[in-house]
């Protein structure tokens, strides 16, 4: 199925992300998250691609773990990091013969904080990586969107109008950055709407586990800890067993807000854990959709 057909044929699709793990070795386990995920019947499941390394081929085999094995349909991430057109060519060949269809484009961030940096022969931005995908037109193409901006557009307004950009090359759905707010969602989707943006847009969870790597994560993407959050927040420092609790609790609070004002899904950062993702995906997934195992 293409995005566009994903969205337009239910309410509340759930999406789960995953990451390759560093070392071929730990695949085993990362195949088996994916596969104890895989029974909540998530409607697509997708495979981040590295900065560079490994891990990339690791992408290929999950996605297609999750494609032939658990016969869920796989999204495949690709950034333009490091590659010639030719090159991304040669993946997306592979990943047709795969049976995968279903990309989710970046540019993607330099390894270690660095500068983005254009491959030579390569693209500059996910917009042209975006039009190059979709010029074959064997893909369906999904990109990121910011609701606080990314952090290095001139301003939000600037940030929308190269979003639409983005999908007048051939995005069919937006997925967005993790936030902590529904309000902030809700602001983008009114700015997006006026900026003549008419895709999905879908916005991205990621249940906080830990308070450490939370600030990593925000430091690293730009995204916002509402005050009421972090003044929450402190009361867990030292019970990691409440934080986890809460984190679960925040998360489903913040889906259902969104649901309810029209969020055409969720897709869930998994950080490829399990314990906050399930109790999160029994809650908004209708008990029906769970298979037995999963119950
Ligand atoms: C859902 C999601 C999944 C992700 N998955 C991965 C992954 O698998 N691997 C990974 O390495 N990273 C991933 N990232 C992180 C992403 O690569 C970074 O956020 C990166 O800094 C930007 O990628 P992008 O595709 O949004 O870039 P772009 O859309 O190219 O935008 C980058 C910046 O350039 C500006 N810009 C570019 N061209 C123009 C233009 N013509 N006019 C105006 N402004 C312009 C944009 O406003 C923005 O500030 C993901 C992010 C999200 C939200």
């Amino acid at each position: 199925l293409k995005f566009s057909e994903i969205y337009g044929c239910k309410s509340t699709i759930i999406s789960l992300e995953f990451f390759p793990p560093k070392s071929p070795e730990q695949l085993q386990t990362t195949y088996s998250l994916i596969q104890e995920l895989s029974l909540f019947n998530p409607d697509y499941m997708t495979v981040t691609y590295g900065a560079g390394g490994g891990t990339r081929i690791l992408t290929r085999e999950l996605v297609g773990f999750i494609h032939n094995n658990l016969h869920v349909q796989a999204v495949s991430h690709l950034t333009c990091i490091g590659h010639s057109k030719d090159e991304i060519d040669q993946i997306l060949d592979k990943l047709k013969q795969d049976g995968i269809s279903n990309i989710m484009a970046l540019r993607g961030d330099a390894p270690r904080g660095g500068t983005f940096t254009k491959h030579p022969d390569g693209f500059s931005c996910a917009r042209d990586l975006v039009k190059h995908i979709a010029k074959r037109g064997d893909f369906s193409i999904a990109v990121a969107g910011y609701p606080e901006g990314h952090q290095e557009a001139k301003s939000i307004e600037d940030d929308i109008l190269y979003l639409k950009e983005k999908v007048d090359a051939g995005a069919e759905v937006v997925v967005t950055q993790l936030f902590f707010k529904a309000s902030m969602y809700f602001d983008f989707i009114e700015r997006t709407n006026a900026a003549g943006i008419n895709v999905a847009i879908v916005p991205g969870i990621m249940p906080i586990g830990n308070i450490s790597q939370l600030n990593r994560f925000t430091t690293m993407c730009g995204a916002s800890i509402p005050k009421a959050l972090a003044q929450s927040l402190k009361k867990f420092e030292n019970d990691a067993v409440a934080l986890t609790k809460f984190g679960i609790d925040y998360a489903i609070e913040l889906c259902r807000e969104l649901l309810s004002g029209g969020a055409p899904g969720i897709h869930l950062y998994t950080l490829n854990k399990s314990t906050q993702i399930k109790p999160i995906l029994r809650e908004l997934i209708g008990k029906t959709r769970l298979k037995k195992e999963a119950s």
